[in-house]
């Protein structure tokens, strides 16, 4: 079985541009989790080191790969 990596995960967030904390936000790995929306900011991802030291994490999800510049544009018409 191949690794995987955490950055390529969907549930992967980056500190501060994706998520206030860096880790894994896969609703099962939180830390400490909240059920309403305007209580996220209180929400703590899990430690992503931890859970996939061995790089067999079992929820790992694709991210999903961003068109490429042409093909933005062939679907714009130009
Ligand atoms: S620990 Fe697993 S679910 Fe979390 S970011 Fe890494 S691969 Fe994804």
């Amino acid at each position: 079985m191949s690794k995987v990596e955490c950055k390529r995960c969907r549930w992967f967030r980056q500190a501060p541009y994706e998520a206030n904390r860096t880790g894994c936000w896969h609703p099962d790995n939180l830390v400490s989790s909240q059920k309403a929306a305007y209580l996220d900011e209180q929400q703590i991802p899990g430690d992503y080191r931890k859970i996939n030291l061995r790089g067999d994490c079992a929820q790992f999800e694709s991210k999903l790969e961003q068109p490429s510049l042409l093909r933005r544009f062939l679907s714009m018409g130009a």
